[in-house]
């Protein structure tokens, strides 16, 4: 069994989670980078150095769950903290489509099925399955943590408000799936409170990755800080929270 606590971030091949990847093993943990791919979860544990291990997890895939589960088991283990950070936008935004024409053909009434079921297969689905295979193992970690890495653009409270900036883009594909991920950490948190797993979720801020075409604000830096801070949380620390790191956000 590893001495080093050890960390799962699910999607840490690039982005967000390789930055959350780098800055825990600069905590002292040995950090599992999940990554369906596993030819490049391989290079990004290279990047993030000889504490980071690659781990093939699609979170949509029950059995690549279940086989990461097992590995975890037998090779390492032991589970401290879990980051579901793995997440996409979209599946059929054709490239070059801006934001505002997506989001044209994607209102409740027009948008097709099938694009809020593969969005929020990842986004909810995904973390729903992934907590529940991960929890045999985190419930035998002394303090486990696990941070849902959600969304400002899910917060029903700024949404309701017509002077909010972002109403305008909320919609049943991404936005609708991070409010869906809020009530599932809550959920999640309300279980755990007796067992001392704290359950929180974090938005990262608007940053450069991928998943927005590289039009983010934020550095990976920046957009790691706030799910870094929720996964090092002492006992004190709270579960059930929603936050960015400018402080709590509206749920
Ligand atoms: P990103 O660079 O696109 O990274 C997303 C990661 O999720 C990639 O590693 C991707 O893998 C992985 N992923 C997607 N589907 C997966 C699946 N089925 N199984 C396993 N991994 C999967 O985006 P990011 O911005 O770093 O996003 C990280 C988190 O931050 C997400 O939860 C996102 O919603 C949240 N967030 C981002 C922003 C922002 O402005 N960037 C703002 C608010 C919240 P592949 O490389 O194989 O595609």
């Amino acid at each position: 069994m590893q001495d080093k606590p050890v960390a799962l971030v699910t999607g840490a091949n690039q982005g967000i989670g390789l930055q959350i990847a780098k800055d825990l093993v600069a905590h002292g943990f040995t950090v599992l980078v999940g990554s369906r791919n596993l030819e490049r979860g391989e290079a990004a544990a290279k990047e993030v150095g000889p504490d980071a291990l690659a781990l093939q997890l699609d979170v949509t895939d029950q059995a690549s769950i279940a086989g990461a589960a097992e590995r975890i088991r037998k090779e390492v283990g032991r589970l401290d903290v879990l980051i579901n950070n793995a997440a996409i936008s979209n599946t059929n935004k054709t490239p070059g489509m801006s934001i505002q024409e997506y989001v044209k053909t994607t209102r409740p009434s027009n948008v097709s099925l099938d694009e809020v079921r593969a969005v929020w297969e990842t986004n909810v689905f995904g973390v729903l399955a992934v907590t529940q295979a991960m929890l045999p193992l985190l419930r035998e970690a002394p303090a486990a943590r696990i941070v849902n890495v959600s969304s400002g653009v899910g917060s029903l409270t700024r949404n309701s408000d017509p002077a909010s900036p972002w109403r305008s883009i909320f919609g049943p594909v991404y936005p609708a799936s991070k409010t869906a991920l809020n009530a599932m950490t809550l959920a999640m948190a309300i279980e755990l409170e007796s067992t001392g797993i704290k359950v929180n979720a974090a938005c990262p801020g608007f940053t450069k990755t991928n998943l927005n075409n590289y039009a983010g604000t934020q550095t990976v830096e920046e957009g790691a800080r706030e799910p870094v801070r929720l996964a090092l949380l002492g006992p004190d620390g709270p579960t059930g929270t929603y936050s960015n790191a400018d402080g709590p956000l509206p749920w």
